[in-house]
Protein backbone atom coordinates (compact mmCIF):
# COMPACT_ATOMS: atom_id res chain seq x y z
CA UNK A 1 0.00 0.00 0.00
CA UNK A 2 1.17 3.18 -1.02
CA UNK A 3 0.04 6.96 -0.68
CA UNK A 4 2.06 10.43 0.63
CA UNK A 5 5.30 9.11 0.16
CA UNK A 6 4.70 6.38 2.84
CA UNK A 7 4.89 2.66 1.32
CA UNK A 8 3.92 -0.15 3.94
CA UNK A 9 5.23 -3.42 2.59
CA UNK A 10 2.70 -6.31 3.20
CA UNK A 11 4.18 -8.91 1.69
CA UNK A 12 3.59 -11.56 3.83
CA UNK A 13 6.76 -12.92 4.42
CA UNK A 14 7.45 -9.40 6.13
CA UNK A 15 4.30 -9.42 7.87
CA UNK A 16 4.72 -13.15 8.78
CA UNK A 17 8.40 -11.80 10.05
CA UNK A 18 6.90 -8.90 11.77
CA UNK A 19 4.66 -10.80 13.59
CA UNK A 20 7.16 -13.77 14.98
CA UNK A 21 9.65 -10.55 16.09
CA UNK A 22 7.09 -9.00 17.99
CA UNK A 23 6.73 -11.55 20.06
CA UNK A 24 8.50 -10.82 23.65
CA UNK A 25 10.01 -14.41 24.06
CA UNK A 26 12.15 -14.36 20.64
CA UNK A 27 15.48 -15.11 20.94
CA UNK A 28 18.47 -13.00 20.79
CA UNK A 29 19.54 -14.55 17.85
CA UNK A 30 15.86 -15.25 16.44
CA UNK A 31 15.67 -11.75 16.78
CA UNK A 32 18.53 -9.98 14.40
CA UNK A 33 17.73 -13.41 12.20
CA UNK A 34 14.58 -11.28 11.48
CA UNK A 35 15.27 -8.08 11.32
CA UNK A 36 18.35 -9.26 8.84
CA UNK A 37 15.66 -10.59 6.59
CA UNK A 38 13.26 -8.50 6.95
CA UNK A 39 15.95 -5.78 5.90
CA UNK A 40 16.51 -7.84 2.77
CA UNK A 41 13.11 -7.73 1.96
CA UNK A 42 12.35 -4.52 2.79
CA UNK A 43 15.93 -3.38 0.46
CA UNK A 44 14.18 -5.37 -2.44
CA UNK A 45 11.36 -2.92 -2.53
CA UNK A 46 13.17 0.35 -1.61
CA UNK A 47 15.02 -0.46 -4.86
CA UNK A 48 12.12 -1.11 -6.66
CA UNK A 49 12.85 2.17 -8.80
CA UNK A 50 16.56 2.58 -9.63
CA UNK A 51 16.81 3.54 -12.91
CA UNK A 52 18.37 0.95 -15.26
CA UNK A 53 21.05 1.61 -18.40
CA UNK A 54 21.31 -0.76 -21.12
CA UNK A 55 24.78 -2.38 -21.87
CA UNK A 56 26.39 -4.64 -24.61
CA UNK A 57 27.41 -7.86 -22.91
CA UNK A 58 27.90 -11.51 -24.28
CA UNK A 59 26.54 -14.67 -23.30
CA UNK A 60 28.26 -17.96 -24.28
CA UNK A 61 25.83 -17.69 -27.18
CA UNK A 62 25.79 -14.34 -28.55
CA UNK A 63 26.16 -10.39 -27.87
CA UNK A 64 23.35 -8.64 -26.50
CA UNK A 65 21.96 -5.85 -24.97
CA UNK A 66 21.03 -6.41 -21.25
CA UNK A 67 20.10 -3.65 -18.46
CA UNK A 68 21.77 -3.06 -15.12
CA UNK A 69 21.54 -0.27 -12.30
CA UNK A 70 22.69 3.12 -13.93
CA UNK A 71 24.55 5.19 -11.51
CA UNK A 72 27.10 5.82 -8.77
CA UNK A 73 26.65 2.88 -5.77
CA UNK A 74 24.08 3.13 -3.28
CA UNK A 75 25.02 4.74 0.20
CA UNK A 76 23.44 2.86 3.38
CA UNK A 77 23.01 4.86 6.37
CA UNK A 78 21.73 3.01 9.37
CA UNK A 79 21.40 5.01 11.96
CA UNK A 80 23.08 3.48 15.03
CA UNK A 81 22.49 1.52 16.34
CA UNK A 82 19.43 -0.24 15.76
CA UNK A 83 19.77 0.30 12.05
CA UNK A 84 22.92 -1.84 12.01
CA UNK A 85 20.60 -4.75 12.30
CA UNK A 86 19.31 -4.06 8.65
CA UNK A 87 22.77 -3.64 7.00
CA UNK A 88 23.59 -7.10 6.75
CA UNK A 89 20.36 -7.78 4.33
CA UNK A 90 20.56 -4.83 2.52
CA UNK A 91 24.36 -6.11 1.55
CA UNK A 92 23.86 -9.24 0.50
CA UNK A 93 21.71 -7.64 -2.14
CA UNK A 94 23.92 -4.68 -3.23
CA UNK A 95 27.44 -5.67 -1.94
CA UNK A 96 29.05 -2.88 -3.55
CA UNK A 97 27.18 0.24 -1.33
CA UNK A 98 28.72 2.36 0.85
CA UNK A 99 27.84 3.06 3.95
CA UNK A 100 27.32 5.83 5.96
CA UNK A 101 27.26 5.24 9.70
CA UNK A 102 25.00 7.39 11.63
CA UNK A 103 25.54 7.84 15.51
CA UNK A 104 22.36 8.98 17.02
CA UNK A 105 21.37 8.13 20.65
CA UNK A 106 17.85 9.37 22.37
CA UNK A 107 18.32 11.32 25.77
CA UNK A 108 16.24 9.44 27.97
CA UNK A 109 14.53 12.87 29.56
CA UNK A 110 13.71 14.67 26.46
CA UNK A 111 13.64 11.87 24.17
CA UNK A 112 15.73 14.48 22.09
CA UNK A 113 18.73 12.87 19.22
CA UNK A 114 21.95 13.56 19.97
CA UNK A 115 24.92 13.01 17.56
CA UNK A 116 27.86 10.88 18.82
CA UNK A 117 29.38 9.64 15.34
CA UNK A 118 28.63 10.61 11.49
CA UNK A 119 31.26 9.00 9.03
CA UNK A 120 29.81 9.44 5.74
CA UNK A 121 30.79 9.24 1.82
CA UNK A 122 32.02 12.58 1.06
CA UNK A 123 30.11 13.58 -1.31
CA UNK A 124 26.77 12.05 -1.89
CA UNK A 125 24.72 14.35 -4.17
CA UNK A 126 24.45 12.00 -6.92
CA UNK A 127 23.54 9.21 -4.83
CA UNK A 128 20.50 7.00 -3.73
CA UNK A 129 20.85 6.76 -0.04
CA UNK A 130 18.97 4.67 1.71
CA UNK A 131 18.79 5.64 5.36
CA UNK A 132 17.40 2.58 7.92
CA UNK A 133 16.53 2.57 11.51
CA UNK A 134 13.80 -0.16 12.61
CA UNK A 135 11.70 2.39 14.67
CA UNK A 136 10.35 5.47 13.25
CA UNK A 137 9.15 6.12 17.07
CA UNK A 138 9.10 9.96 17.84
CA UNK A 139 10.93 10.96 14.49
CA UNK A 140 13.79 12.46 16.00
CA UNK A 141 16.46 10.66 15.33
CA UNK A 142 15.78 10.36 11.31
CA UNK A 143 14.69 13.84 11.13
CA UNK A 144 18.63 14.36 12.58
CA UNK A 145 19.98 11.84 10.76
CA UNK A 146 18.27 13.13 7.81
CA UNK A 147 19.41 16.18 8.25
CA UNK A 148 23.21 15.34 8.25
CA UNK A 149 22.33 13.25 5.31
CA UNK A 150 21.35 16.61 3.23
CA UNK A 151 24.44 18.69 4.86
CA UNK A 152 26.49 16.17 2.86
CA UNK A 153 24.89 16.56 -0.32
CA UNK A 154 22.39 14.10 -0.23
CA UNK A 155 19.30 14.56 -2.31
CA UNK A 156 17.70 11.07 -3.10
CA UNK A 157 16.85 9.81 -0.01
CA UNK A 158 14.61 7.10 1.31
CA UNK A 159 13.88 6.06 4.84
CA UNK A 160 13.22 2.35 5.48
CA UNK A 161 12.15 1.38 9.07
CA UNK A 162 10.12 -1.91 10.19
CA UNK A 163 7.63 0.21 12.55
CA UNK A 164 6.48 3.56 12.17
CA UNK A 165 4.11 5.21 14.69
CA UNK A 166 1.75 8.01 13.66
CA UNK A 167 3.48 10.63 15.51
CA UNK A 168 7.15 9.82 13.79
CA UNK A 169 5.20 9.71 10.61
CA UNK A 170 3.78 13.19 11.41
CA UNK A 171 7.42 14.39 12.95
CA UNK A 172 9.03 13.26 9.91
CA UNK A 173 7.45 14.69 7.21
CA UNK A 174 6.70 18.24 8.74
CA UNK A 175 10.24 18.37 8.41
CA UNK A 176 11.67 15.96 5.32
CA UNK A 177 8.33 16.08 3.50
CA UNK A 178 9.95 15.18 0.58
CA UNK A 179 11.55 11.92 1.73
CA UNK A 180 9.76 8.42 1.37
CA UNK A 181 9.37 6.15 3.57
CA UNK A 182 9.28 2.14 3.68
CA UNK A 183 7.77 0.78 6.79
CA UNK A 184 6.36 -2.69 7.10
CA UNK A 185 3.49 -1.34 9.54
CA UNK A 186 1.88 1.31 11.27
CA UNK A 187 1.18 1.15 14.82
CA UNK A 188 -1.23 2.57 17.05
CA UNK A 189 0.88 5.26 19.49
CA UNK A 190 3.90 6.48 21.39
CA UNK A 191 3.72 5.68 25.21
CA UNK A 192 5.15 8.50 27.69
CA UNK A 193 8.51 6.68 27.14
CA UNK A 194 8.75 7.03 23.71
CA UNK A 195 8.27 3.63 23.31
CA UNK A 196 5.68 2.29 20.25
CA UNK A 197 2.60 0.09 20.90
CA UNK A 198 1.62 -2.38 20.26
CA UNK A 199 5.72 -2.68 18.72
CA UNK A 200 8.35 -4.90 19.88
CA UNK A 201 10.18 -3.62 22.71
CA UNK A 202 13.82 -1.57 22.74
CA UNK A 203 14.79 -2.89 18.81
CA UNK A 204 18.38 -2.06 20.11
CA UNK A 205 18.25 -4.25 23.07
CA UNK A 206 16.01 -6.98 21.91
CA UNK A 207 18.40 -7.09 18.82
CA UNK A 208 22.24 -7.09 20.97
CA UNK A 209 21.08 -8.73 23.98
CA UNK A 210 21.76 -5.63 26.18
CA UNK A 211 18.92 -6.08 28.82
N1 LIG B 1 12.96 2.62 19.83
C1 LIG B 1 12.76 1.31 20.09
O1 LIG B 1 13.68 0.51 20.05
N2 LIG B 1 11.50 0.91 20.36
C2 LIG B 1 10.45 1.74 20.39
O2 LIG B 1 9.33 1.30 20.63
C3 LIG B 1 10.70 3.11 20.15
C4 LIG B 1 11.97 3.51 19.87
Amino acid sequence: MSSDNLHIVNHPLVQHKLTLLREKDRSTSGFRDLVNEIGMLLGYEVTRDLPLETVEIETPLTPMKARRIAGKKLTFAPILRAGIGFLDGMLALVPSARIAHIGLYRDPQSLEAVEYYFKAPQDMSDRTVIMMDPMLATGNSACAAASLLKARGAKDIRFVCLLAAPEGIAHFREVHGEIPIWTAAVDDYLNDHGYIVPGLGDAGDRMFGTK
